[in-house]
């Protein structure tokens, strides 16, 4: 396939399955987990950060890791790759559904509306007895841990961690769009990451059209109908651009 066919299957496409990962993220300066890993974290696994068993055994320790990380987010802006998605959203309406691994809110604040957030999100919080989610106070009045607004119990931070399974309705729904899906993008991830790869099969298998954009090539790179070799934000403008 080429760029010319690329672009025509997405312009015709009634429904569109996305999937975004870190590299939609790198060019609004969000770094990866282990980038974000400075200073203080440098010494630290990432399961010693991003457990259940670490947040038994220290949860101050771990709610001051993601209280930074929510803080850093939040001075974060949505890059032009976000946008585009957002617009694709617009032009494709109930065909359109964006699955992320991104925990950084960015995409929301984009405007995108049929989005599942796979790995959770650094923006809320979820309680430890009784599930309700909810979004934390502003960064500068935020002192962890926060506590439920239902129940008063603690509550974590609603991320899915190491060793944890992704929220099953969320995965459901996106295996089900990729699926139906007349063409997937798989946008800044590397395939590494369940469940990606699983994604994007299943749109090949039932016969659409898979569309990687990485600047890398990347484990799923064998399987995709055609590869933009850019960033986010400007394979996704060659893909919907007029240029
Ligand atoms: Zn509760």
């Amino acid at each position: 396939m080429t760029l010319e066919q690329a672009r025509a299957a997405l312009a015709a496409a009634r429904r569109v399955a996305v999937l975004t990962g870190a590299g939609v993220s790198a060019e609004s300066g969000i770094p990866t987990f282990r980038n974000a890993q400075t200073g203080h974290w440098a010494r630290f696994r990432p399961e010693d950060l991003a457990s259940p068993e670490a947040y038994r055994r220290d949860p101050k320790m771990v709610w001051e890791w993601y209280a930074g990380r929510y803080r850093n987010v939040t001075h974060a802006q949505p890059n032009e790759g976000h946008h585009l998605l957002a617009w694709l959203e617009r032009d494709k309406g109930d065909g359109f559904f964006l699955a992320t691994q991104n925990v950084d809110g960015l995409h929301a604040r984009a405007g995108s509306e049929r989005l599942v957030e796979l790995h959770g999100n650094l923006s809320t919080a979820r309680c430890e007895a009784c599930g309700t989610v909810a979004p934390l106070p502003e960064p500068n009045t935020f002192t962890p841990p926060p506590t439920c607004p239902v129940c008063g119990a603690r509550m974590r931070p609603n991320i899915v961690w190491f060793g944890e399974f992704l929220p099953e309705l969320a995965l459901e729904a996106a295996t089900r769009a990729f699926e139906k899906a007349d063409v997937a993008l798989i946008v800044g991830t590397s395939g590494q990451v369940y469940p990606a790869a699983g994604l994007a099969l299943e749109t090949r298998r039932a016969g659409g059209v898979v569309i990687e954009v990485n600047p890398d090539e990347t484990e799923l790179t064998p399987y995709m109908s055609y590869s933009v070799r850019d960033v986010a934000s400007r394979g996704l403008a060659a893909l919907m651009g007029e240029g």
